[in-house]
């Protein structure tokens, strides 16, 4: 992609030129989108980024943000412009301490041309001046700023951050964060990690949170409003920081009862994946009128709606899964959602078992039977859904099916080992659906590539069942929906309002 200008007609106005070092004719604009087919302007091309480092504040009755955002990053190729994904209005920026020009494109992008062209290999400090009113902008028409009575929260997927901080928005580009927030006495920030510090002065706390390994942009989480703070250290020693908003009415208790269980879940679910990847975990509770979770890293986002109905634990088990398949080894590209989803929903199946209200095999029986060969939930490929089915039930349902056809083929022995390695495999990291076969492959010794494309990448409904009886496959057969599944099923529900709520 390097652009050179050779023209020897054009030597003239060369001598225009002389300022620029002579190979800053090699030097090009880094891409507006990072190269993922589904979301062709997220992310972006020419650098990578390391670590952000946000200082803000917030004023609830107005909703107005305002801070400083500083990205450490290093270059990938020759630079002469690059692009972050921001929204709100941006009143300076500085690339290595000199001041650099920048102006809005597209839907999200600020482009940013440093004062001199940056050489592949360079280290750069971005330093981004910002304020607005988040809950004002939109990009293709949406808005995942989420406005409460006493605040706001960001936490969206796949898009969430260009709310509140400038960054290189996609799982691939992960960093770590520092996340700095004043707000008036008598109101808390949460945010993802360890609470470092906070502070008093003329009438407003700051709040400082630490994630000190790498964390995906969309995982990144911010709440503001009144909360009650909840902390503990689990059996296995993850310490637990929990919030809940004081404003959550009659679903406080159901909210309390579920979350307050996160040590122990999060310590059963080590059992399986291995040893918890982060320095803390937890969740927290807004007053939003949202209907999903999602597994903001450290610190889950629940929807109050998750717990109108009553305690909902399997949900929290969803989301503590993902801080192993989802957070800790992040997806290259969004097409790679089954790592995340089928993962978190076969999580919740195991639980199911654990709690004995439906085993994995009655729960795969059931998915597979209530779906005839003629419903659409077949046409969805779990392995590469698009970007409009991304979040359907049955990246969800037909996703845990896939996992169960898998150790059924392989056995229990292979099945967990892969279930455990995985995570280490890829620790910190990203990988793909690909990424998985092989390793799967690697760990059982068996060919498996026919069982993943059957399960995986197929727009039709298996001939076989997932290791249940063969007369599932008959149309004919009915399967009793076990107990678990309501609880299960109420982890996606919300996901996929939220998705229809943008048009997708
Ligand atoms: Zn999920």
């Amino acid at each position: 992609m390097h652009r050179r200008i050779i023209a020897p007609g054009a030597l003239a106005a060369a001598s225009l030129l002389l300022a620029i070092p002579a190979s800053a004719a090699s030097y090009s604009p880094g891409a507006p989108g990072i190269g993922d087919p589904y979301y062709p302007y997220y992310g972006n091309g020419g650098y990578d980024v390391s670590h952000y480092d946000l200082r803000l504040q917030y004023q609830p009755k107005t909703d107005e943000l305002q801070g400083t955002t500083t990205i450490l990053a290093k270059t990938t190729q020759d630079l002469s412009s690059f692009d972050l994904d921001f929204l709100l209005d941006v009143s300076e920026v500085r690339v290595n301490g000199a001041k650099a020009a920048f102006t809005h494109s597209q839907q999200h992008e600020l482009v940013i041309t440093p004062k001199t062209p940056l050489a592949k290999g360079t280290p750069i400090t971005v330093v981004v001046r910002y304020s607005g009113v988040p809950s004002t902008k939109t990009a293709y028409g949406f808005n995942s700023w989420h406005r409460t009575p006493d605040g706001a929260v960001a936490a969206d997927e796949p898009e969430a951050a260009w709310w509140w901080f400038p960054s290189n928005d996609h799982p691939s580009d992960k960093a770590t964060y520092d996340v700095s927030v004043a707000v008036p006495d008598g109101t808390q920030a949460i945010s993802n990690g360890t609470l470092q510090a906070t502070s008093s002065k003329l009438g407003w706390t700051r709040y400082s949170w630490r994630q000190n390994k790498p964390q995906a942009t969309y995982l990144a989480t911010l709440a503001i409003g009144k909360f009650d703070i909840t902390t503990g250290t689990s059996d296995g020693g993850v310490p637990v920081i929990n919030a809940y908003s004081k404003d959550l009415g009659d679903n406080d208790g159901a909210a309390r009862a579920s979350v307050e269980r996160t040590g122990e879940i999060v310590d059963w679910l080590s059992n399986y994946f291995g040893p918890y990847p982060f320095s803390t975990a937890g969740g927290y509770v807004p007053n939003t009128t949202t209907g999903y979770a999602l597994e903001t890293q450290t610190r889950v986002y629940y929807s109050p709606k998750q717990f109108a109905k009553g305690a909902n634990a399997s949900v929290v088990v969803h989301e503590l899964a993902h801080q192993w398949y989802g957070d800790d080894v992040s997806l290259k590209g969004w097409k790679d959602i089954w790592i995340n989803e089928g993962f978190a929903t076969y999580a919740q199946w195991l639980w199911s078992e654990h709690e004995g209200e439906g085993t994995t095999q009655e729960l795969a029986d059931y998915v597979y039977a209530s779906h005839p060969a003629d419903d659409p939930f077949w046409t969805v490929k779990p392995g590469d859904p698009g970007p409009d089915k991304q979040f359907d039930a049955a990246v969800y349902d037909r996703g845990a099916l896939a996992i169960q056809a898998l150790r059924k083929a392989v056995g229990d022995d292979a099945f967990f080992a892969i279930l455990k390695g995985w995570p280490q495999e890829h620790a910190y990291g990203n990988a793909s659906v690909a990424d998985f076969e092989r390793y799967a492959e690697q760990v059982s010794g068996k060919p498996l590539a026919s069982l993943f494309d059957t399960w995986l990448f197929q727009p039709s409904k298996p001939a076989a069942p997932a290791g249940g009886a063969a007369s599932l496959a008959k149309a004919s057969t009915k399967v009793a929906q076990p107990k678990s599944w309501k609880k299960i099923e109420a982890a996606h529900d919300g996901q996929e309002a939220a998705q229809e709520a943008r048009g997708r």
